[in-house]
């Protein structure tokens, strides 16, 4: 199959996306045309279009074209390790899997070497945006954003600080924090809107367990004062939280640790927030602050079920996040999957008789809400036009029970793509109409 590598182009395709208006977007003969510049100039009916439209596109059908998912959360040099650790404790599988993970990357060039591989694998898995955490090393956060760069992904990326239990053994313990701000500073002011704005910076703290009060402070100071995005992540697991009471005994909660830093807003990303109480999550509401919701991290590593219903109703922006490797898979789509799972499983055991997120309400929160999450919604989410052509496209005979049995309606397609997901069913990924490596490595 000759698909195209950079703009213009069109495709003729099934179209399935959120739309910004609320609704969702089904078309079985559907046409997207990409201009020039990358952006969408059409996403409709094929017959809405015009005739000259028409003739130019590649008819994929009955491939399926879609938005790219938005990984709201993931660690880049945890991708080695991921499927192992199930069921290890947070603070154990920090201890004994993932620390001396990301030490390895105090050597450059295994991050030059796996760099490229990574941003293969979120591409191959659907992802065409990714928000991570990188390594303590700056020059191995260098090395990822270079390979970001070349790759063509939409990446916010970030290296870790940490001023309390780091495991790097090399720098000295009075420096760190001098050290880690001047060297985010460096990073930001390489990277953050590089590439015409396609990568950015996100500030990382890695949590307040591993962070003193000084440095959560100046970390949100340098997030503001250059615009970056600031990330952590906040009430994972019970024993996190106990640790985090046992460390901040001021502060009356988890949130308010971050609160008292000036760490909470509309460019900061809290990944996972499981155990809010209602003071927090009213607080976050308040502050605008987003949540990166990683409900196959929160069930591989035991640390708890989001009551999902409960933020949204509340009116927190909420995306979803793979975590790899606290998650096993950098699939968005298995992570709805275990998302779905995990609310029916919270019904069953509570009597809670909120309405279960639907297929179509899973990929809004894995696309335009994570679009939305990150304040890139006029830009990427949903395939609208003007927006620029951050596309994947599916075959869905991938995901079909039986040769020939397709989905006519959108809601069995992409509940089909939620529990049925195939490691193979994204053949192409576009970022800004450029074409991704990774996608159908495997043929
Ligand atoms: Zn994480």
């Amino acid at each position: 199959m000759d698909l195209p590598s950079t703009p213009p182009f069109a495709i003729r395709a099934r179209l399935l996306t959120p739309l910004e208006a609320g609704s969702t977007l089904h078309e079985s003969d559907g046409l997207v045309v990409v201009d020039e510049a990358g952006r969408i100039a059409f996403a409709g009916a094929a017959e809405h279009a015009d005739e000259r439209q028409r003739a130019a596109a590649i008819d994929l059908r009955p491939w399926v074209l879609m938005p790219g998912m938005v990984d709201l959360h993931a660690h880049l040099p945890q991708l080695p390790n991921a499927g192992v650790g199930f069921a290890v404790d947070l603070l154990t599988w920090l201890d004994r899997l993932t620390f001396p993970t990301e030490r390895s990357w105090s050597d450059a060039t295994i991050a030059e070497r796996l760099a490229p591989d990574i941003f293969e694998a979120f591409a191959a898995a659907g992802t065409t945006t990714v928000l991570a955490y990188g390594t303590v090393y700056a020059a191995a956060m260098e090395a990822a954003f270079e390979a970001a760069e070349a790759h063509g992904v939409r990446a916010i990326l970030g290296k870790v600080m940490m001023d309390r239990g780091t495991y790097d053994p090399i720098i000295e313990p009075s420096t760190i924090l001098e050290r880690s701000l001047q060297e985010s500073a460096d990073l930001i002011a390489r990277w953050h809107g590089a590439a015409d704005g396609r990568l950015g910076y996100a500030v990382t703290p890695r949590f307040a367990v591993s962070c003193s009060t000084d440095m959560l402070r100046e970390s949100a100071t340098l997030a503001r004062s250059t615009g970056a995005w600031w990330q952590t992540h906040v009430s994972e697991d019970p024993f996190e939280i106990e640790e985090v009471r046992r460390l901040f005994p001021d502060a009356p909660d988890y949130v308010d640790v971050y609160d008292r830093a000036g760490g909470l807003g509309p460019k900061t990303v809290l990944a996972h927030a499981v155990h809010l109480s209602e003071r927090e999550q009213a607080r976050l509401v308040e502050t605008g602050t987003r949540i990166a919701h990683c409900p196959a991290s929160n069930l591989f590593l035991g640390a708890g079920v989001m009551p999902l219903a409960r933020p949204l109703e509340a009116g927190l922006t909420v995306g979803l996040g793979s975590d790899v490797s606290g998650g096993p898979d950098a699939s968005v789509f298995s992570v709805m999957r275990a998302g779905a799972y995990a609310q029916m499983a919270r019904r069953s055991l509570t009597g809670d008789e909120t309405d279960a997120l639907g297929p179509l309400g899973w990929l809004r929160l894995g696309t335009l809400e994570g679009a939305r999450a990150l304040g890139l919604d006029a830009a990427i989410g949903s395939l609208e036009a003007g927006k620029d052509a951050d596309l994947i496209v599916i075959d869905p005979a991938f995901v079909a029970p039986l040769p020939g049995v397709e989905d006519i309606d959108p809601v069995g397609l992409m509940s089909r793509l939620i529990f049925r997901a195939h490691p193979d069913m994204v053949r192409a990924a576009w970022v800004r109409g450029r074409r991704l490596d990774g996608p159908a490595r495997r043929g």
